[in-house]
């Protein structure tokens, strides 16, 4: 889905929509007002949001104008590809598909369609109100958010740090290998709470893990969120496990023996030297924290 957004972005931002066309329309949310509120309106951006895309529409009639008739304001158009479908530009000429089954018009004389056999996905015109109430079940896009954003979502929050990235209402689309092979580049331990880290280290795990996001990106060719959850993947990207399935082999930074917990339900990687846990949060006041020797030297 990532690598369809960005494949959108580049070739139909920018771009008006001028006539809409459609044929089956089962998985569309109201067909009717689509054909009635999307001509004259231009495409803005095409963002990723998890399993879905949002093509962002400019007001119609454009600002000079203002439009007095519901249309004058800045609009969405959502699309879900299910399982099957495809939206891509085409030339008009060109004979359209078996199962395609929307066609936008553009002002440059393509075709933007929606192809999909089997039809699992789902398409919404979606303004103010309604575009919100989809969007507040998501969180940030992790490679998109701001180092505020990311900072003070995860600081504010008092859950552990590998289930706050691991929260789709907090971060879309990552999953668990990244969220541990972050984490030991962050060296922050993963049973961290948000609350607990500087804003120095939210800042440094918001930057290693748009790398290995993007990283992992790169070896795949494909999106984020086809293998949100692929534990133990094979291919490119396990090369560059530096934690993640590694329990009892040296650490790469420190050659302590990595270990592996539970947390949020899930099992992390996590060197205890580089990743150092956290203080307990007992009511017992200790005075003299006791430590085993052999972690503290170094
Ligand atoms: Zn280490």
């Amino acid at each position: 889905m990532e690598t369809v957004a960005r494949g959108l972005q580049k070739s139909v931002a920018g771009r008006r929509i001028v006539s809409v066309r459609l044929g089956k329309t089962d998985f569309i949310d109201d067909p009717a007002a689509l054909e009635q509120h999307l001509p004259g309106r231009q495409i803005e951006k095409v963002e990723r949001y998890g399993k879905f895309m949002l093509l962002r529409l400019s007001a119609r009639g454009t600002s000079a104008a203002g439009s007095e008739n519901g249309d004058a304001e800045a609009a969405s158009l959502l699309v879900h590809l299910g399982m099957t479908g495809q939206l891509a530009p085409c030339a008009t000429a060109e004979p359209s598909l078996k199962h395609t089954h929307v066609w936008f018009a553009l002002d440059d004389g393509r075709e933007l369609r929606y192809t999909d056999p089997r039809r699992f996905g789902r398409m919404a015109y979606l303004t103010g109100a309604l575009l919100a109430e989809e969007l507040t079940a998501f969180g940030a896009d992790p490679l998109l958010v701001s180092a505020n954003e990311f900072a003070e979502s995860i600081r504010s929050r008092n859950a552990q740090i590998k289930a706050l990235l691991l929260n789709q209402g907090v971060l879309r689309g990552v999953g668990n290998i990244y969220a541990d092979e972050s984490l030991w580049r962050a060296k922050i331990h993963p049973m961290r709470r948000g609350t607990e880290l500087s804003k120095k280290q939210a800042q440094v795990l918001r930057r290693v893990l748009q790398d290995v996001l993007r990283k992992a990106i790169l070896a795949r060719g494909s999106s984020i969120s086809d293998f949100l959850d692929a534990e133990g993947e094979p291919g490119e990207y396990q090369r560059h496990h530096r934690v993640y399935g590694r329990e009892g082999k040296r650490c790469y930074r420190c050659g302590t023996a990595i270990r592996r917990v539970i947390v949020a339900g899930r099992s992390s990687h996590f060197c205890p030297k580089c990743q150092p846990a956290p203080r307990l949060r007992t009511g017992t006041v200790r005075t003299k924290p006791k430590r085993r020797s052999g972690l503290g030297a170094s």
